[in-house]
């Protein structure tokens, strides 16, 4: 922790590290409530990332907040109605469509599949629009604390190699998965040992599509040594590629197209998607990548004034398309409780509580649907998924489980990791059924789908989901109740929190 030097006003009320969607959302929506935002970005938009696959209530919700539906439109990103999976012992593929959750049917049961060059340069676009300061190729190296040990400033290096120093009255970090800036909040990082997994991945020109209506979903599928993702990201394009045990690194790392093309063969529905598909060699797309996608949570998500956002605070496995969703709702759960702060409705302590719970519970839910997820029996008899069963959880993932489900989602303060091993054994049975029961692509199939849809584990996942989306379609959240025992609700403009005038829901 370093200290400013004496005393100055803060030039901005808030001044934002990073602009991917964490970044954009949190700064637009400050900046909707009129308060003065400085959003600075290392690179220069537009910039690559991968996380293509996006959820309705980014879409539907938060990007509503947001003011960009027009833009998205405009853009013709890929409609993605659902997910289809080659996964668990049914060598058939299922859906998960959007719209036969009860909440997300009709017009907004949809999301997009998109070049995250594109949607990312929209989001932070429009936070300039919005009022934001947007400076580019503007690297924070430092954020500052005052004496009493609140964070101040931050240190940053302009486009033009100059050292600056920027004050705000709140500073959040939404630097993404590769910054540092995060153990200014806290040391204490936990990656789970669990999902400690390698992905390596490409783009192919002229692979094969789903039929019909599905033609716009993700596919993934399992093989014996990982899972694959299949995106169509235009008609021509499609982004694959596969995700298996980090013991592959060095293989990996040594022939990174080889890699690509030997694992993308194995599994048996890409290899036949593929097989008139060109790999991209060229331009932006033309290279191998490599992301290893641990599974972690950061101890604290805020700490005197300084908040995490995004990839900085958590990230959760590929696998269900969370990334954006988690980063864009990190977004608006900060923005709700520094607006609120910074216009003196509420105690700081209570704002930050509700900011943290609230995305620590989100966290959680996904993490009990991912670890539910990759316990389904496979066809497969490897060390991968061997490995990813609930009776293979060590102590300490068990531990760290039940802290976050013990201290936030259940209101149960004393969950033991016997019991939290417990819970996640049921929730994986509970899916397994529900999969069973809902059966092959039947795409239609309203009645088969709802059974999943009713599995414990998977209302869970879609409850925060579909609140958010309900808000950004119908414009008002005075029917919300608190997600948390004694917790706040979102204010009319959806920009803020209140108290609640409805008693909590038990359970
Ligand atoms: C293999 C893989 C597949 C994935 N697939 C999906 C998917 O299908 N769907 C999905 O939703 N998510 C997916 N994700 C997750 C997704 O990529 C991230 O969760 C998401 O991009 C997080 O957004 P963010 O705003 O937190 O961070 P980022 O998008 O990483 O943005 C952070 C920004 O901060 C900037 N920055 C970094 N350091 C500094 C600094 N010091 N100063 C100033 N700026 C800085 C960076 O340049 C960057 O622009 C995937 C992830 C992996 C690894």
């Amino acid at each position: 922790m370093t200290s400013t030097a004496g005393a100055q006003s803060p030039e901005f009320d808030v001044v934002v590290i990073g602009g991917g969607p964490g970044g954009s959302s949190v700064a637009t929506l400050i900046a909707r409530r009129g308060h003065s935002v400085l959003l600075l970005e290392k690179e220069r938009f537009p910039r690559y990332q991968i996380g293509e696959s996006l959820l309705p209530a980014t879409v539907h919700g938060v990007c509503r907040l947001l003011e960009v539906t027009d833009d998205l439109e405009r853009a013709a990103f890929t409609v993605k109605r659902g997910g289809t999976f080659r996964w668990g012992t049914s060598p058939d593929p299922w859906n998960f469509l959007f719209a036969v959750s009860p909440q997300l049917s009709g017009p907004t049961s949809y999301a997009y599949q998109v070049d995250r060059m594109v949607f990312d340069e929209i989001l932070l676009r429009n936070a300039a629009r919005h009022g934001v300061d947007v400076r580019e190729e503007c690297a924070v190296a430092e954020v500052l604390r005052g004496p009493d040990g609140r964070a101040e400033a931050v240190r940053y290096t302009d486009a033009d190699g100059e050292s600056r120093t920027a004050r705000g009255r709140f500073v959040v970090d939404a630097s993404g998965n590769t910054g540092r800036l995060w153990n200014q909040v806290t040391s204490d990082r936990h990656y789970s040992d669990f999902f400690k997994n390698i992905a390596v991945f490409g783009y192919f020109l002229g692979g094969k599509r789903l039929p019909g209506p599905d033609k716009g979903n993700i596919l993934c599928a399992a093989f014996d040594v990982g899972w694959c993702w299949y995106i169509p990201l235009s008609e021509e394009l499609t982004s694959v590629g596969a995700v298996v045990h980090r013991s592959q690194a060095a293989l990996i790392q040594a022939d990174r197209e080889k890699a690509l093309l030997d694992l993308t063969g194995r599994c048996d529905i890409v290899a036949d998607y593929l097989s008139d598909a060109t790999r991209v060699t060229e331009g932006v797309h033309g290279q191998v990548r490599v992301r290893k996608d641990y599974s972690y949570a950061t101890g604290s998500f805020v700490r005197d004034g300084m908040l995490l956002v995004g990839d900085a605070a958590c990230f959760i496995d590929p696998v269900f398309s969370t990334g954006v969703h988690l980063a864009t709702y990190g977004g608006l759960l900060a923005a709700r409780s520094i607006n609120s702060v910074l216009a003196g409705e509420l105690d700081e302590a209570a704002a930050m509580t509700e900011f943290e719970d609230r995305y620590r519970r989100e966290y959680t839910v996904f993490y009990e649907f991912l670890t539910a997820f990759y316990d389904m029996r496979q066809r497969e008899d490897s060390y991968f998924w061997q490995a990813r069963r609930v009776t293979s959880f060590g102590k300490t993932d068990l531990e760290a489980f039940a802290t976050l489900v013990g201290g936030v989602a259940s209101g149960d303060r004393g969950l033991s990791p016997e019991a939290a091993g417990g819970r996640l054994a049921t929730a994986s049975s509970d899916l397994t059924r529900a999969v069973a029961e809902t059966g092959a692509m039947q795409t239609e199939s309203g009645e088969r789908m709802t059974k999943l849809f009713k599995a414990p584990v998977v209302a869970n996942v879609m409850a925060e989901m579909n609140q958010i989306q309900s808000r950004g379609v119908l414009g008002d959240g005075s029917a919300e109740s608190p997600v948390l025992p004694g917790g706040l609700v979102p204010s009319a403009d959806g920009l803020g929190w209140v108290a609640p005038t409805m008693q909590p829901v038990e359970g």
